[in-house]
């Protein structure tokens, strides 16, 4: 006869304590909501603009139709890895340096699946990408929040480090610090003086960086992009995660990739292996094969940029106050000048009287008290959408 065993006595639910205690799904009651009216949706990242250029789609149809249809080496082709390579300001060896992932989303859990074991802290800015926290604690680490200051005046320094509370936030259960540039939400790219500060922190406490890049071909202004992976005292302890998502308006092809010291590349590639063992294979070549990085293909930075003016007038007629964000598709808008209600009631009032909906700001913030004085607003949509929901807010 077989002896059964019952369940331990603390075990009372199917699911690990770590899914348990991922956040989200807290949206999806706006988002269906907004679907149901056919409001004008500025709350996700997805991109309505740039066009995705016409020389990636061809490519990828020649690719499949070339028979690209199989399992392909774990690490990317070496097509794409070079072009990728091609767009850094410091060089990197595709071969020794680069891994193409399954988006950034995938190489931020291979990062820190790679990087930290349960209990280590890691540093994260707040606000802050609201993926950050989930896949943290996904690796069973906890993170350790240092509060960003909040611009004082529209034209006034914008979000800032705190220096003596980034200091204070290290300590030696301090893995790795997690930064975004230009961030999602606030628009911001990270100084000279900040990877300075960043990389002394670092070194004193053996700590290493995970720089989310994903906007680096989102830049306006004429300002250069400054990667982790350009400050020379960073150069051993920097993991650089980029993406052609939001950059070639191809966020649904998955295409994503870790930069980072041979040594790191290695291990990174044995947990990607485990993780998703590749990025699409065909859609790598057609990257691969298009001149990715030329004007004539890249032109995000200077669309955006007209988009990002377009909403920044239209918040200012809002009333709203905002930094006017460097980089990325965001913006972070304090609804304070306009209304005394919590930013999920105001989202749901602007969605209901003028059907456009935008993203509470309370999961981007630690301090959902604070969180709740923002709005996050997309606006790389294009011209068309741009107007209509320019109509719609100012009627
Ligand atoms: N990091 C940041 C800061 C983002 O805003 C996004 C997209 N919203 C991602 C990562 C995810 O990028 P991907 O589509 O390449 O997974």
């Amino acid at each position: 006869m077989i002896a059964m065993t019952s369940p331990a006595p603390h075990r009372r639910t199917a699911v690990s304590a770590r899914a348990q205690r991922l956040p989200g799904g807290k949206l999806a009651e706006l988002f269906a909501l907004a679907r149901e009216r056919g409001a004008i949706d500025l709350a996700v990242g997805v991109p309505g603009a740039p066009r995705t250029p016409e020389p990636l789609v061809e490519e990828a149809v020649r690719a499949l139709r070339a028979g690209a249809n199989q399992y392909d080496l774990p690490q990317g082709r070496v097509e794409v890895r070079n072009r990728i390579a091609e767009s850094f300001a410091t060089p990197a060896d595709p071969d020794t340096e680069l891994t193409i992932t399954v988006g950034a989303t995938e190489a931020l859990c291979v990062a820190l699946f790679s990087l930290v074991d349960p209990g280590d802290e890691v540093i994260v800015l707040d606000p802050y990408y609201e993926n950050f926290l989930g896949a943290v604690e996904l690796a069973g680490a906890q993170p350790r929040f240092v509060r960003l200051l909040e611009p004082e005046a529209a034209c006034g320094p914008g979000w800032r480090i705190d220096q003596e509370a980034l200091t204070a936030a290290f300590g030696p259960a301090t893995r790795a610090i997690l930064l975004n540039t230009p961030s999602n939400p606030t628009g911001q790219s990270l100084s000279t003086e900040d990877f300075e500060l960043i990389a002394a922190l670092c070194e004193r406490w053996d700590v290493i960086v995970i720089s989310d890049e994903v906007y680096a071909n989102l830049v306006f202004d004429d300002q250069q992009h400054l990667s982790a992976a350009d400050v020379p005292a960073l150069r051993d302890r920097s993991v650089v995660i980029g993406s052609l998502s939001k950059s070639h308006a191809v966020s649904g092809w998955r295409l994503g990739f870790l930069r980072a010291r041979p040594g790191l590349t290695s291990v990174f590639r044995r947990v990607h292996e485990i993780t998703t063992n590749g990025a699409s294979a065909p859609l790598q070549l057609a990257a691969g094969f298009t001149d990715l990085f030329d004007a004539s293909v890249l032109t995000a930075a200077k669309e955006l940029a007209a988009a990002r003016n377009t909403m920044a007038d239209l918040l200012s007629r809002m009333g709203l106050s905002f930094r006017v964000p460097q980089g990325g598709c965001f913006i972070l808008a304090d609804i304070r000048s306009v209304t005394d209600e919590p930013c999920e009631a105001y989202v749901r009032r602007v969605l209901e009287e003028s059907s456009v909906l935008l993203a509470p700001g309370t999961p981007f913030f630690a301090d959902k008290q604070r969180g709740s004085n923002y709005v996050r607003v997309a606006f790389n949509r294009s011209p068309q959408v741009l107007t209509a929901a320019r109509r719609q807010l100012t009627h």
